[in-house]
């Protein structure tokens, strides 16, 4: 069997992190035949378009999709392409695992637990408008429809994983009428699954309990901007953004990237740490049902990491993302 991929390299170290994600996976031992879409800045300057009508079917049109990061230019021009690729293609769920690596030294051993962020709406809707000069109003929408489909996700995947318990983390002290609606949808799906335990968490206290006790958590699931912000709490809990792969789902399509950005401070200086790419090729695998091509590739990483003589400078090494990649290769 041929697996159809759609590559889209990206901005910034994009096609860096790109390019040693489909080695590896060429590697893996499983058949792929690749076809290429810019999105991005790379879009914008060679079709003049950051989200080309082309590369959405793309995505569509494959069995899956391996993303490179791509540009937000900030506080004005387009909008999010990450965005904007996720809510036209409805992949509502972003699956974003924190596992501790062998080799990586962080303060906690064994943090093992997933966010799981509601991708589609909450106040990445992009309803912004200014109401007089000087007060602009951002709408944060919260469905019933979205909430509990993500819920659902969420308690699947506690459900195929063998996980113990869900958590919904939300502001509904606060946001009675749009997060009190995400905490019952939440609490309507968990009644469908009583064999997984259900309980809730303030956000704020969320991060804390994040921070000083990690382990105490299994499967998180919250709306969009809390999910961001607190996915990469838990990628800073496991050795940081170069390591932390992630999937966005939908009903029958999934785009895979790493949790990081286009890194523009170190774009073109083929230094770049490609593990979170690879790691989400690794999640790729899986969602393709490749699961013997998906341990052996995490088998690899994990060999390289914990051997400590190819780290890359994120990670306090000196290697190169070539040299990473071609280690991880020996490994395979
Ligand atoms: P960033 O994740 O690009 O970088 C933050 C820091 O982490 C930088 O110091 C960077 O060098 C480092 N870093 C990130 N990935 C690394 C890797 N693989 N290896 C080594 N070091 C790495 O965040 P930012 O600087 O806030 O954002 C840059 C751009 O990326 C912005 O335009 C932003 O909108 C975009 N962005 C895109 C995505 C995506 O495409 N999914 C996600 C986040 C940010």
């Amino acid at each position: 069997m041929t697996y159809s991929i759609t590559l889209i390299p990206g901005d910034g170290i994009g096609p860096e992190v790109s390019g040693a994600a489909r080695q590896v996976l060429d590697a893996s031992g499983v058949a792929f035949q690749w076809q290429e879409a810019l999105a991005g800045v790379a879009a914008l300057d060679a079709l003049g378009d950051p989200l080309p009508e082309a590369t959405i079917e793309a995505v569509r049109a494959a069995d899956a999709t391996l993303k490179g990061p791509t540009t937000t230019p900030t506080g004005v021009g387009f909008r999010s392409v990450n965005v904007a690729i996720r809510q036209q293609l409805v992949l509502y769920a972003n699956f974003r695992p924190a596992r501790s690596l062998p080799g990586i030294k962080t303060r906690y051993d064994d943090v093992d637990l997933i966010v799981i962020r509601e991708n589609t709406e909450g106040l990445y809707s992009g309803l912004e408008h200014v109401v007089v000069p000087g007060v602009v109003e951002s709408l944060r929408i919260i469905t019933a429809i979205a909430s509990e489909r993500i819920a659902r996700f969420a308690f699947e995947t506690a459900e195929r994983q063998q996980r113990r318990r869900v958590t919904c983390v939300h502001k509904a002290n606060i946001l009675k009428l749009s997060d009190g609606l995400f905490l019952d949808s939440c609490r309507k799906i968990a009644a469908e699954f009583p064999a997984i335990e259900f309980d809730d968490c303030i956000v704020d206290a969320a991060a804390m309990k994040l921070v000083s006790n990690p382990h105490q958590f299994d499967v998180m699931v919250m709306e969009n901007l809390f999910g961001d912000i607190l996915s990469d709490l838990t990628s800073g809990l496991v050795g940081g953004l170069g390591v932390t792969p992630s999937a966005n789902v939908g009903d029958g399509m999934a785009v895979f990237e790493a949790v990081h950005g286009s890194a523009p401070d170190i774009a073109g200086k083929g230094i770049a740490n490609p593990t979170a790419l690879i790691l989400s090729g690794v999640l790729l695998l899986r969602y393709l049902g490749e699961k013997e091509a998906a341990d052996r590739v995490e088998r690899a990483i994990r060999a390289v990491l914990a051997a400590g003589e190819t780290m890359t400078g994120d990670l306090g090494g000196q290697a190169n993302t070539k040299q990473f990649t071609e280690a991880v290769l020996g490994e395979l």
